[in-house]
């Protein structure tokens, strides 16, 4: 399949999250494209994520950095979706138990959300934006999963002491990074954009 496009040379990727930067590299590294990272323009703004859906706060962030760089941009938003919860807490998963809530706080209150309910489906939900400033496009990666009764396992962040995914009988806070990042909603969605990445016949 081949785009109206032409692959960059420099991404800008909406993070200063030295992790989230350093795996993109790794999964485009046979693409040969440099990636920014909002450090490397300091005067940049924070984007408020504002928005009601996952979607809309990548798009949010992706069109202002690629406005404000010149540059393609990326940028993601991830939210842990859990079935009996409606969805929650979805977009507010970075301040589920409030405004400066730590990951423990978050973890604590959905353990407490969920206290004697059976069903205990969830999934993560990452949704990459890409914004050149001629076209705008998503990609997304799930993994679904359940949550535990109690944390369990020191790796990773956030709900990831929580959250047990189909197919394993350990949190992903128990297994290794690489076997995490195989199955992740976030390695995922990199991996769909890097094959888009891949399918633009370089010009
Ligand atoms: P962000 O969009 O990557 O900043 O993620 C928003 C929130 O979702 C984070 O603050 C975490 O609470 C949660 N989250 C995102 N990705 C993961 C993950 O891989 N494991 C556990 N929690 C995650």
């Amino acid at each position: 399949m081949s785009h109206a496009l032409k692959k960059p040379d420099i991404i800008l990727v909406a993070s200063a999250n030295p992790h989230k930067i350093e795996e993109l590299q790794q999964i485009l590294q046979p693409l040969s494209i440099v990636l920014k990272s909002t450090r490397d323009f300091p005067d940049g703004e924070d984007v408020v994520e504002d928005l009601p859906d996952l979607e809309g706060n990548a798009l949010k962030k992706a069109r202002y950095w690629n406005s404000f760089t010149g540059l393609p941009a990326l940028a993601d938003d991830t939210g842990l979706e859990v079935d009996t919860l409606n969805g929650a807490p979805g977009v507010y998963s970075a301040r589920y138990a409030g405004e400066k809530a730590t990951y423990a706080d978050n973890v604590n209150k959905l353990l407490t959300e969920l206290q004697g309910k059976s069903n205990r489906k969830a999934r993560f939900r990452t949704v990459i934006a890409f914004v050149d400033g001629e076209h705008e496009t998503l990609f997304e990666g799930i993994c679904t999963g359940e949550i535990t009764e109690k944390p369990s396992g020191e790796k990773g962040f956030g709900y990831d002491p929580v959250f047990r995914p189909d197919g394993y009988d350990k949190t992903f806070a128990e297994l290794e990074p690489e076997v995490k990042n195989n199955i992740s909603h976030r390695g995922l969605a990199v991996n769909a954009f890097a094959d888009y990445l891949g399918d633009i016949k370089s010009e």
